[in-house]
């Protein structure tokens, strides 16, 4: 219990001092004309834009923290993610531009506070709405100094969850500990689609907290397996839409990293020399691309995260603690059980490197 009150308190903090330590990029796509007046909903995160269609009844509201997802059906609207606190009102407007019917369920994707913030607004505004997340997200959510009873679902699951029929039909995944201790994959059979929360954003290997790498590993290699011919598009917890082939190359990459990183751990190589096998990878070179992403809220480029994680894979072979502010973005002290790794590998992105943000 003491480990997983700990991991709350750094999720939390270490997510808002991230956001703020680092300046939001400029200009995020398609940046947000007619978006009503009134204080940033970002959270030092860029601000949620207006609503996009992603396909048949199904739409997306990027920015102010995670994207969300808007899934309108035959009785109502389903949300996927309410983003950071304050967003409720703006979610709830940009709903009602695509259709009349209330919001009857939310899913969230796990527990950290850029994908649950608004959740009260919708509990207040739309008492009869199940609110449905993992039973280890609400258990990260009531723990912590600060525990957040209006941010609580209505109701949780363990593995698995099916929600509704026929073309409204939603399944819930749990693979175990990943991203976090409560993530959940979310498929809508119908549209084809599954919703990665951030064990997948913004076509890089994920930030690691609770998990760690192999957790990670085995998390994505599970859900491919269990997907195989159900999905076409695939939302990112952040960032735009990706597809199947996107993240088969992720859980293939994420599996790759933890195999690299082992041989050169094993060897006391330093980190750097797994990233340098991935590279020989063609299929792996958007995943170690080396520009920032407009837009990106926290972290740093593709190449930077591989070398985050394979840090995370050494301290985890080293039998050392991983999760959120360990490592993240640190690099890595060398010890007598590992090389250490290149600062400027895990350093955060220059002026420069925020200047010419690349869109994709
Ligand atoms: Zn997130
Ligand atoms: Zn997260």
């Amino acid at each position: 219990m003491k480990t997983k009150v700990v991991l709350a308190i750094l999720a939390a903090g270490s997510l808002a001092a991230m956001a703020s330590a680092q300046q939001a990029p400029q200009g995020a796509p398609g940046a947000a004309p007619g978006r009503p007046a009134g204080p940033p909903r970002g959270g030092g995160l860029p601000p949620p834009e207006p609503i996009e269609h992603v396909k048949d009844n199904v739409y997306k509201i990027f920015g102010g923290g995670g994207n969300t997802l808007v899934v309108v059906q035959k009785d109502g609207v389903v949300l996927v993610d309410t983003k950071m606190p304050g967003n409720g009102p703006y979610i709830d407007e940009q709903v009602k531009k695509v259709t009349d019917k209330p919001i009857k369920l939310i899913i969230n994707t796990h527990s950290h506070p850029d994908h649950v913030g608004s959740n009260d607004y919708f509990r207040e505004h739309y008492p009869n709405a199940r609110i449905i997340m993992n039973e280890g997200a609400k258990e990260e959510l009531s723990g912590g100094p600060r525990p957040s009873p209006a941010l609580l679902p209505t109701e949780t699951y363990k593995d698995r969850m099916t929600i509704g029929s026929g073309a409204d039909r939603i399944e819930l995944y749990h693979f175990g500990r990943g991203h976090t201790n409560g993530d959940t994959f979310v498929l809508f059979p119908a549209a084809r689609l599954l919703c990665m929360g951030d064990v997948m954003a913004w076509n890089m290997a994920p930030f690691l907290p609770a998990g760690g790498a192999e957790a990670i590993a085995e998390e994505t290699g599970a859900l491919v397996k269990a997907m195989k011919g159900k999905v076409d598009l695939v939302e990112e917890g952040h960032g735009h839409i990706n597809n199947w082939a996107g993240l088969v190359r992720l859980a293939k990459f994420d599996r790759a990293l933890v195999d690299a990183a082992k041989v050169h751990y094993d060897r006391m190589d330093p980190p750097g020399m797994a990233v340098a096998d991935l590279q020989k990878n063609a299929d792996f070179a958007p995943l170690l691309d080396t520009h920032i992403k407009k837009g990106l809220e926290y972290g740093n480029t593709p190449r930077a995260r591989a070398n985050m994680n394979v840090n995370i894979a050494y301290l985890e072979f080293a039998g050392e603690p991983v999760g959120f502010g360990v490592a993240n973005g640190q690099p890595l002290p060398a010890t007598d059980k590992h090389k250490g790794s290149d600062p400027k590998d895990t350093a955060p992105p220059t002026p420069e490197m925020l200047a010419t943000a690349v869109a994709k």
